[in-house]
């Protein structure tokens, strides 16, 4: 065989120097595929979040997986703190989400954006002393971060908080296209879920005294008697009433009246455990639910109640003051009627709360009555 001349020698220098080019490419067009559908997967996951709980967990769980980071945050503006309260009240557990941070001004998330322009996301290497706030609890090889401003039509509801061991990760050099468009996505689905869980919320409340409603606690004794069933413990209930309360109506007017149901709402609920729940069935009547009571602990809720409400007049905002009297009925599912119909057992607990209340009212008011 001839040896190859020098020019083809160069030629297949060049062809080979040209396949590991190739090759790089190729590789590389694979890995961005990848995180594409990677990406892609997400987008489709948080657009289908069904809760807030869902869609922050997806967010904190698989993003540093498929975008390879060593934490994610995230900070919501929540100027009256209604998003934190609802979300608790809804069941939201904030200790198992503990990067998720809330802060009440705007300001706090220290974009700045010049006069008519919107913030852009900030990359560039991590400063304890600048970031603390968005890393409560940063990795201790934190290197460089991405804060990305979540935006819902011009107005900052929060900050999606990239951060990275690798110092080269995200720098003011890097593009900022790919994580504005995701950052756009996740403000889109935390506004939508966040207004629907609001309004779930709503629908669950009593305006007036901000305590449960009615439909909140028949699906909620439905849920606890099930539980109840299965692990054994006791549910009682208690039906609670203002007595002539129609006085109060008419020597204060509807607003005094109105008055007295929100304070006599605060009072009864100062003598819950957090697991109880209390609602406004209508008018000037609550019934509170107690998980884990049996008759005899929920009498003594029951007088608790009784004796805080009696104990001292309602201070109006008019300066005057009522003195309000309240009559209760206990009582508890003992057996737990195991071949009945949930539903049905639900409405007679409730049924013999109220029957209760009745012999109360006739026994005089201001009294607890207990069935067993
Ligand atoms: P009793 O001791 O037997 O319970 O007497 P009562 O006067 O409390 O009984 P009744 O149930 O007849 O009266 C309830 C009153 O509550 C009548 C109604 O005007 C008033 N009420 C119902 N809903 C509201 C409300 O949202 N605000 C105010 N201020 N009053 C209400
Ligand atoms: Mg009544
Ligand atoms: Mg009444």
């Amino acid at each position: 065989m001839h040896e190859p001349d020098a020019q083809t020698r160069e030629l297949m220098l060049e062809n080979e120097a040209l396949r590991s080019r190739m090759a790089y490419l190729l590789e590389q067009a694979e890995r961005n595929h990848a995180i594409m559908t990677r990406h892609q997967a997400f987008d489709l996951q948080i657009v289908g979040a069904g809760s807030f709980t869902e869609l922050v967990s997806t967010i904190f769980c698989t993003l540093p997986l498929i975008s390879e980071l060593d934490v994610v945050t995230l900070s919501l503006v929540d100027p009256e703190a209604d998003i934190y309260t609802v979300m608790h009240k809804l069941g939201v557990d904030y200790e198992e989400l503990p990067n998720l941070l809330f802060c009440e001004h705007a300001e706090e998330l220290g974009f700045t954006a010049p006069q008519g322009h919107l913030p852009r996301p900030v990359l560039g290497p991590y400063a304890p002393s600048r970031h603390a706030a968005m890393f409560p609890q940063p990795p201790k090889d934190l290197q460089s971060v991405a804060l990305v401003p979540l935006l819902r039509n011009t107005r900052l509801i929060g900050s999606l908080n990239l951060g990275s061991a690798d110092p080269n990760r995200f720098t003011s050099a890097l593009g900022t296209d790919f994580i504005e468009h995701m950052g756009s996505i996740v403000a889109i689905c935390l506004e939508n879920v966040i207004s629907n869980e609001m309004l779930k919320f709503i629908g669950l409340t009593d305006s007036l005294t901000g305590v449960y409603n009615r439909r909140y606690i028949d699906r909620r004794l439905v849920e606890e008697i099930a539980r109840a069933r299965r692990q054994g413990y006791r549910v009682s209930c208690m039906y609670i009433d203002i007595d002539h309360f129609k006085q109060v109506n008419d020597s204060m007017g509807h607003q005094g009246g109105d008055e007295v149901l929100r304070e006599v709402a605060n009072r009864i609920k100062a003598e819950l455990r957090i697991s109880d729940a209390l609602a406004r069935f209508g008018g000037e009547e609550f019934v509170v639910l107690l998980i884990d009571a049996d008759l005899e602990s929920a009498s003594m809720v029951a007088q608790r109640i009784r004796a805080s409400v009696a104990l001292s007049p309602v201070h109006l905002n008019t300066g005057e003051r009522v003195e309000v009297t309240v009559s209760i009925g206990v009582a508890t599912l003992d057996d737990f009627e195991r071949d009945h119909a949930i539903e049905g057992v639900a409405q007679d607990l409730v049924a013999q709360a109220d029957t209760a209340l009745y012999q109360a009212k006739a026994n005089g008011r201001n009294r607890v009555v207990s069935l067993s």
